[in-house]
């Protein structure tokens, strides 16, 4: 077994698969090591929204098991329910095993070198390259890419201060009879106000459905529970079958990206969404992006560090800031929350959904000044509002 590579990914998620996908395309030597066993199920609800489908570079169309062109928004109490539609789909709903097996396959095919069942347990730095320690033996990289998710062994090694935030989620994959599973076709349902800083979703499978739920505060929230009175409110307490799942996602990102020939990428760098805890889109971008860095720093560490930090400073960072700041107005007020979904309910549910499905960025939304002050006034007051003669168009 060849155990020297220009770069080896350890993890073969959405962020690990496509950022080696692009290194082999790139024609540079490139092993991914993953410690399952491929396929695998990863607990997670398999929404892949249209912005992060819009970032894939391959084909995943076969795995998709419904589309939603449909997101409802419910808020309790008080019941207030809106709905969005889009021709495109605002969430594709996969199962994570075959979604992934499908990035990690396209990785394979474009020339990655694949190490399943194998666990890195630590890691060595030698100035120039890196040594992996791993189950099955050591391997060397000029750079490793640390894509092993919100709990990253690799990370760990490294002194970083680790400034990420990691909340509590928990996913129930339940069997239902036919005639319920069908009352939920086409919809991507969240439902706010069922937990105090959370939220909880209904996503629909060909055979079940994965209904979730997470809190934005780490500690306070019991998930247990909260579930327990949702599938009820769902009318699903009767389930026939279900597995629970739990896990955590990181929606803070750290400081610094690329230290000691390691890049960090997707929940190892602490890029899910701080609105929605959806973490494939940036895994994906991120993945990609630090390879194209690695290829165009020509594996050197300050050229790829200094790629990689100004591709997230443009990209990734901004954005992940002022969706920071819209999770406060929904998770922290949650009275300001009423307030603006009872007036704003439908140009908000829009908004969000805008973003979900990669139409636009939540730089783009409501949180600049002079938008915020369109939205919070009233339209018979906009319009009565002078607005200056538009100039004269001589051409006519
Ligand atoms: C309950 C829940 C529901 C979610 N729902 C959604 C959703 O619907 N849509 C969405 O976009 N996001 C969702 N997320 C977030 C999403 O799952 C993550 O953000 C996303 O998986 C991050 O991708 P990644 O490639 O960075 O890491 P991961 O997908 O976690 O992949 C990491 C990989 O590294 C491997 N690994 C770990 N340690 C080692 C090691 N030491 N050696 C070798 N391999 C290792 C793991 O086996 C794994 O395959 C959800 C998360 C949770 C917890």
């Amino acid at each position: 077994m060849n155990r020297t590579f220009d770069v080896i990914v350890v993890g073969s998620g959405p962020a690990g698969a496509c950022a080696a996908w692009r290194l082999a395309k790139a024609g540079v030597s490139v092993a991914v090591v993953e410690k399952a066993a491929l396929p695998r199920y990863k607990t997670c609800g398999g929404g892949i929204v249209g912005r992060a489908m819009q970032a894939l570079p391959m084909d995943v169309r076969h795995v998709v098991e419904q589309d939603c062109h449909t997101a409802q928004l419910n808020f309790f109490p008080g019941k207030l329910s809106f709905t969005s539609h889009r021709p495109t789909p605002i969430v594709s709903m996969t199962m994570r095993n075959q979604f992934d097996y499908a990035l990690f396959s396209a990785a394979q095919e474009a020339g990655a070198t694949v190490h399943q069942r194998c666990v890195v347990d630590s890691v060595l730095f030698h100035g120039d390259f890196v040594t992996l320690v791993t189950g099955a033996g050591s391997m060397n990289a000029k750079f490793v890419v640390a894509a092993d998710g919100a709990l990253s062994t690799v990370s760990r090694t490294l002194d970083l201060a680790d400034g990420r935030v990691l909340i509590p989620a928990l996913e129930y994959e339940v069997t239902v009879p036919h005639d319920r599973l069908d009352t939920f076709h086409g919809i991507a349902r969240f439902d706010f106000g069922l937990l105090p800083h959370g939220y909880a979703w209904v996503f629909p499978k060909q055979q079940h459905l994965s209904i979730g739920v997470l809190s934005m505060v780490r500690r306070g929230s019991d998930l247990k529970q909260a579930m327990a009175r949702y599938l009820d409110l769902l009318d699903c307490g009767f389930v026939t079958q279900v597995a629970r799942h739990g896990y955590v996602i990181p929606i803070r990102p750290r400081g610094q990206f690329v230290e000691k020939r390691i890049v960090l990428v997707g929940d190892a760098a602490g890029f899910a969404d701080p609105v929605t805890g959806e973490g494939i889109s940036f895994a994906v971008r991120s993945g990609l992006m630090a390879a194209q860095s690695l290829v165009d720093g020509l594996l050197e560490e300050e050229p790829v560090r200094q790629a990689y930090t100004g591709s997230l400073s443009e990209t990734i960072l901004p954005e992940l800031q002022r969706g920071r700041l819209l999770a406060r107005l929904l998770y922290d007020f949650p009275r300001i929350r009423s307030w603006a979904f009872s007036h704003l309910g439908q140009p908000l549910c829009e908004a969000v959904t805008d973003v979900m499905a990669g139409e636009r960025q939540y730089q783009d939304l409501a949180l600049k000044p002079r938008t915020l002050l369109r939205l919070l006034t009233p339209k018979w007051f906009r319009n009565s509002v002078h607005r200056p003669a538009r100039p004269r168009d001589d051409r006519a």
